[in-house]
């Protein structure tokens, strides 16, 4: 039987595609890249995450974990991740709800029972968006947009490209957005960011673009990266890829945020980009004006919060 094993579900969100859309997050993706907003996604198993917030210090987590995986001391809570196997039995034996799993499995119709259930906000634009992590590194994406197309719903896919192309080629006829990241042009650079080269997405773009002229919709995604892909060059870069390739009808730039410290903190991960500040206005009307130079398409915007000149 085909699982999907999936992180989170996002209902009301207006960040992954056109309209209200409900997004499906998978566990698991093919790059790592440095200013990840989802770090718990990066990986397929499944994450224990400790709350020090919610915790009681009770004790009860204590001697269950068959593995020896899980010590208190101090500071609170440790799980040695090389250990655990995700068995949840400390989280079922916590009594303030401050162990959380992060993954869970479900059937691709037992997903699509849940994400229609949000139809009456999809609206004419609105649907559902697969994300990640990497939704289309598991078979089961397929079965569900599949399933989801025989509802009557409209379905975006956020893609990072780094799949085998048989994998985005089996997606797209039942697609109708999709969201395509393109992050550093220079390889050398999205090998030192992303720890994986960028040739395959390359080539994947091309695909994509050949099926948005067909009659699909393609949404180019760059994320603003403070010291990573925020150069004028890099931007120039891909905003010449993106017009000879044809097809996109948007490209956005995407300003980093650091909403997600927390997820870092609770991974107890030291994450590089924790006091990077905000894409300065100036900065990114000045990225802007290097995208609209390139005539990638005709709708070319900047999302997410920015912050105060310099
Ligand atoms: S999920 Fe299981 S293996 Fe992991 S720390 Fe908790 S009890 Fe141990
Ligand atoms: S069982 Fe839960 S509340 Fe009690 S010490 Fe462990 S994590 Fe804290």
């Amino acid at each position: 039987m085909t699982m999907i094993r999936y992180l989170d579900i996002q209902r009301m969100s207006s960040e992954d595609g056109p309209g209200l859309r409900t997004t499906l997050f998978f566990k698991g993706c093919s790059l790592a890249c440095a200013w990840c907003h989802n770090p718990e996604s990066i990986a397929k198993k499944f994450q224990i995450h400790w709350l020090s917030s919610r915790c009681i210090g009770c004790g009860s987590c204590e001697g269950v974990c068959p593995n020896g995986a899980l010590l208190r001391g101090e500071s609170g809570v440790l799980i040695d991740r090389r250990l655990c196997t995700g068995c949840r039995a400390c989280v079922s034996a916590c009594p303030a709800l401050a162990l959380e799993c992060k993954g869970t499995d479900a059937e691709p119709d037992v997903l699509c029972r849940e994400l229609i259930k949000d139809k009456a906000y999809f609206g004419r634009d609105g649907g559902v968006t697969l994300s990640g992590g990497e939704a289309l590194l598991q078979e089961g994406a397929v079965e569900l947009l599949r399933l989801l197309k025989a509802e009557g719903i409209q379905t975006a896919v956020d893609t990072c490209g780094m799949v085998f192309s048989e994998q985005l080629e089996a997606a797209l006829p039942y697609t109708d957005v999709l969201l395509y990241d393109l992050k550093l042009m220079n390889d050398a650079d999205h090998q030192r960011w992303t720890g994986r080269s960028n040739s395959l997405i390359l080539r994947n773009l091309g695909t994509a673009a050949r099926w948005a002229k067909g009659n699909g919709r393609l949404w180019i995604r760059t994320p603003v990266i403070p010291g990573a892909t925020d150069s004028e060059e890099n931007i120039r870069a891909i905003g010449e890829r993106i017009q000879a390739i044809g097809g996109a009808e948007r490209w956005e730039l995407c300003a980093f945020n650091n909403l997600c410290i927390d997820k870092y903190r609770r991974l107890d991960i030291d994450w590089a980009f924790q006091n990077s500040p905000l894409i300065t206005r100036r900065h990114m009307e000045q990225l802007l004006a290097v995208a609209r130079s390139t005539r990638a398409c005709e709708d070319i915007r900047a999302t997410g919060a920015l912050g105060n000149e310099e």
